[in-house]
C-alpha cells in the first residue's frame, strides 16, 4: 500500500508498506527516508495525531498525505534538512552563563544547537533571577555556567550540555578547540582579550556581545584575517581597560547601567541568528565558497543598538596593525594550522607516531615536542606510553616543532 506524507512547504514523499504495518512503522519509513529523527516527530491527519499502535490499512480510503510533524519543521523551509543537520551537530561555547548566555542558549537550544558548553566562574544571586530565564531563587549561590546546563537540558533535552566552573584561562583548551562557534557574553575586557586570543590563533569563529542599560552591541568574528573585537580599543588605553575587570568596579563616574530583559534579548536574538549564519556557511566559505544565500551574510562590522532612542547603527571595522592581540606585535599574531590523524597512527609505537606527527606537521628533523590536550588538561606525551594509550578520538595534540630558523612552530592535531 502507498502513502503520501508531507513536510508541508519542504517536500512530499510516498513510502510503500504492508497494510498490517502499525502507523510507528510508517513513521520510521518516513524518517528514514526524510533522514529526521523519529523521536521528535508525530504524524498528524487532518489535524489529529495518529496513534502509534493503528493500522496504516486505515489509511487506504482517506486522501491528502499524512502530515510530518518535525519539530524543526519551519526550518527546513529556510535552510533545509542540510542545514537543520549542521545546526544538529554543532558544539557552540559560551563564555559567561550570565544574561546573555542564558538568552543566547534559550534561543540555540530551540534552533536545535546539538551541544552547548559554558564557562563561568560566578554563581547565581538574587539580581540575576529577574533577567536570566534560566535561574531561579532555590539556585542562589551555586555556580551559573552548571545551574544553566543543569536546567536548560532539562527543558531541552535534544541539546547536549557541559558546563565548567571556573576562569576561561583554566578551562582545558580542547572545550575550545571543540567548538564550531564561540559566543562571547562576558563582562570583562581581560577575559574578552583572552577569548580573542585563543579564537584568533586557533581559527574559531567568535560573536560577540554586549549590554550597557538600553544599549547594545553585537560583532561577528571571523578569524584570522577579519579584524578582530580588541581592533576597536586604542593601544594606549590597554592598561586603562585592563584594569577594569568588571563595568560595576569602575570609578563612580564612570559606573554604567546594567542590563534589561529588553536589551537581553533584542542582543541576545542576533547574536544567536548571527551564530547560525556562521554554523551554516563557516565550513563552504573556509572552502573558498561565498557564503551560502539560505544563511544570509554575517555582520562582520559591529552593530550598535540604542533601544532608547530607536537607532540602529553599523559601524565599519579595520584591522589594527597595532592591536593587542591580532596586531603584527600581538599576542596571538601566529596563527596554529590545525590537522586530523587516525587515532591509529600514534598507537603503533612511539617511532612510528613520531614519523607520522612529523608527516602531519611537515618538520622532518629537529627539536619536536607532543603535548596531549583532552578534557583534564595538558600534559606532556614524553616517554609515557600509557599516557599516548590513555588518547581517544576527539583527543588533540599540540605539536611544537623546530624550524631552519630554530623557532619552535605549534601545530594543533586532531585524534580520528
Ligand atoms: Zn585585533
Amino acid at each position: 500500500m502507498r502513502i503520501k506524507a508531507s513536510l508541508p512547504a519542504y517536500k512530499e514523499i510516498k513510502v510503500d508498506l504492508d497494510p498490517k504495518s502499525t502507523t510507528r512503522e510508517l513513521k520510521k519509513s518516513i524518517c528514514r527516508q526524510l533522514n529526521i529523527e523519529p523521536e521528535l516527530t508525530k504524524l498528524l491527519l487532518r489535524g489529529r495525531l495518529l496513534s502509534d499502535n493503528s493500522r496504516v490499512s486505515k489509511l487506504r480510503d482517506i486522501d491528502g498525505p499524512v502530515i510530518v510533524d518535525y519539530l524543526w519543521a519551519r526550518h527546513l523551509i529556510v535552510w533545509g534538512l542540510e542545514g537543520q543537520q549542521k545546526i544538529r551537530s554543532a558544539t557552540v561555547l559560551l563564555a559567561g552563563a550570565g544574561a546573555i548566555g542564558n538568552e543566547v542558549a534559550k534561543n540555540l537550544a530551540m534552533l536545535g544547537v546539538g551541544r552547548l558548553f559554558f564557562v563561568d566562574r560566578d554563581n547565581v544571586e538574587m539580581s540575576n533571577v529577574s533577567r536570566m530565564v534560566f535561574f531561579e531563587p532555590k539556585d542562589l549561590g551555586r555556580n551559573k555556567a552548571e545551574i544553566l546546563a543543569r536546567n536548560l537540558h532539562r527543558r531541552y533535552p535534544y541539546s547536549e550540555t557541559l558546563a565548567f566552573r571556573g576562569d576561561l584561562e583554566t578551562m582545558p583548551l580542547k572545550f575550545y578547540l571543540d567548538s564550531d562557534v564561540v559566543v562571547c557574553g562576558l563582562d570583562n575586557v581581560v577575559s574578552r582579550i583572552y577569548l580573542t586570543q585563543i579564537c584568533r590563533k586557533y581559527s574559531i569563529p567568535m560573536v560577540d556581545g554586549g549590554i550597557t542599560g538600553l544599549n547594545a552591541r553585537v560583532h561577528s568574528y571571523i578569524p584570522p584575517n577579519d579584524p578582530c573585537p580588541i581592533c576597536v580599543f586604542p593601544p594606549n588605553q590597554y592598561s586603562q581597560i585592563v584594569g577594569l575587570r568588571n563595568p560595576c568596579d569602575a570609578p563612580l563616574e564612570q559606573v554604567t547601567v546594567p542590563s534589561f530583559a529588553t536589551s537581553i534579548s533584542l542582543v541576545s536574538s542576533i547574536i544567536s541568528q548571527e551564530t547560525i549564519k556562521l554554523i551554516l556557511g563557516i565550513g563552504q566559505y573556509r572552502q573558498g565558497a561565498k557564503w551560502p544565500d539560505h544563511s544570509g551574510q554575517p555582520l562582520r562590522s559591529i552593530l550598535f543598538m540604542d533601544l532608547k532612542n530607536n537607532r540602529f547603527t553599523p559601524m565599519e571595522l579595520k584591522r589594527n596593525e597595532k592591536c593587542f592581540v591580532c596586531g603584527s606585535e600581538g599576542t596571538a599574531k601566529q596563527t596554529v594550522p590545525r590537522f586530523d590523524l587516525p587515532i591509529s597512527a600514534i598507537r603503533a609505537s612511539k617511532e612510528k607516531m613520531e614519523r607520522a606527527i612529523r608527516l602531519a606537521v611537515n618538520a622532518e628533523h629537529g627539536i619536536l615536542m607532543i603535548l596531549s590536550e583532552t578534557s583534564h588538561g595538558e600534559a606532556s606525551l614524553g616517554d609515557k606510553p600509557k599516557a599516548i594509550r590513555s588518547l581517544e578520538k576527539g583527543d588533540y595534540l599540540r605539536v611544537l616543532a623546530e624550524t631552519k630558523n630554530g623557532e619552535l612552530n605549534e601545530s594543533m592535531i586532531r585524534l580520528t
